[in-house]
């Protein structure tokens, strides 16, 4: 049984989730991280121990996933816009000083993309990649059953990619990455760029809002949704180009209405990716749902540590 914690901007989740991926028990809190490295840390340590009391059973292992730039091997968190004041906190000498346990982090999209390799749609894929499409894009590549990490360990940003350089500035420091035209924020944002002053359309839709109005035929909100399938489409072309993995898994909340973009992004990787068996990758959805990052979380560390190695 493996004690898993996700670590969000704004939400921390423990729970205990068994070998077989299910969660047996769930606590949430928020992140509060302007309270600092310290308190979270206990908070998370006291979460363990409520969500080991509520499941009925002892912790063997900690699996984490934390959002940002974190060091999978030192467990020491890197700078987090999303966690002011945790930089260069140790998760795992801190979890280590309370449970007498091994404790592994990973990037919270590896973690997902780990969860999903083992028990959701990517179970059996030997050469998988993992994608949400949120507020951000972000994933996880498995290569061979395992973990692709760059140099020293670090996390690949998939979701940063540049597919359009004279496209809009990212955060990041990129024009026209992918997340910066494929995200819901992206979507939104290029639907309120289009409205006319005299259009009657609330500029204040969200992504899920207007793959509600191009469902009812809204002619505005469809052309959002092409042109969101169209680059979501792009980066999907550009991975399988790249790493022509077995299959790609999506999630996160856009994909909520992702049978408004398949077609079109297979349509996409159809055109841009003629050197490669491109129709053997399978284009699937992501299929543990609110479970993925806990789920995630504790294969992560059954990854590092378990038994079976088969695909480690
Ligand atoms: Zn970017």
């Amino acid at each position: 049984m493996i004690g898993a914690v996700d670590i969000g901007g704004t939400k921390i989740a423990a729970g205990i989730v068994d070998e077989e991926g299910r969660i047996l028990c769930r606590l949430d809190s928020p992140t509060e991280p302007e309270r600092g490295f310290e308190h979270g840390l206990s908070r998370i340590a006291a979460m363990l121990r409520e969500a080991s009391r509520c499941a009925g059973t002892p912790i063997s292992g900690i699996g984490i996933g934390c959002t940002g730039p974190v060091d999978p091997f030192t467990g020491i968190v890197g700078k987090v816009d999303f966690l002011p004041g945790w930089e260069g906190g140790n998760l795992v000498d801190g979890l280590r000083r309370e449970f007498p346990v091994p404790v592994a982090v990973e990037n919270d999209a590896d973690a997902a993309a780990l969860g999903e390799a083992a028990w959701g749609s990517g179970r059996g894929k030997r050469h998988f990649i993992y994608v949400t499409i949120s507020t951000g894009i972000g994933g996880g590549i498995i290569l061979d059953g395992k973990l692709y990490r760059g140099v020293d360990g670090s996390h690949p940003e998939i979701g940063h990619h540049v597919i359009d350089s004279a496209g809009p500035l990212c955060f990041c420091g990129a024009h026209g990455c992918w997340e910066r035209l494929a995200s819901g924020p992206a979507m939104a944002e290029w639907f309120r760029s289009q409205l006319r002053p005299d259009d009657p359309s609330p500029a204040a839709l969200d992504a899920r809002d207007i793959c509600d109005r191009a469902v009812r035929g809204d002619e505005l909100c469809l052309k959002a949704v092409e042109r969101e399938a169209f680059y979501l489409g792009l980066g999907l072309a550009n991975l399988v180009t790249l790493f022509t993995p077995d299959a790609i898994a999506l999630g996160g909340g856009v994909m909520k209405s992702a049978h408004l973009f398949l077609e079109s992004a297979r349509g996409v990787i159809r055109q841009n990716c003629g050197l490669v068996p491109f129709e053997k990758t399978e284009l699937l959805l992501a299929s543990l749902g609110p479970d993925t990052a806990l789920a995630g979380a504790a294969r992560a560390w059954s990854h590092r540590f378990g038994q079976d190695k088969s695909w480690s």
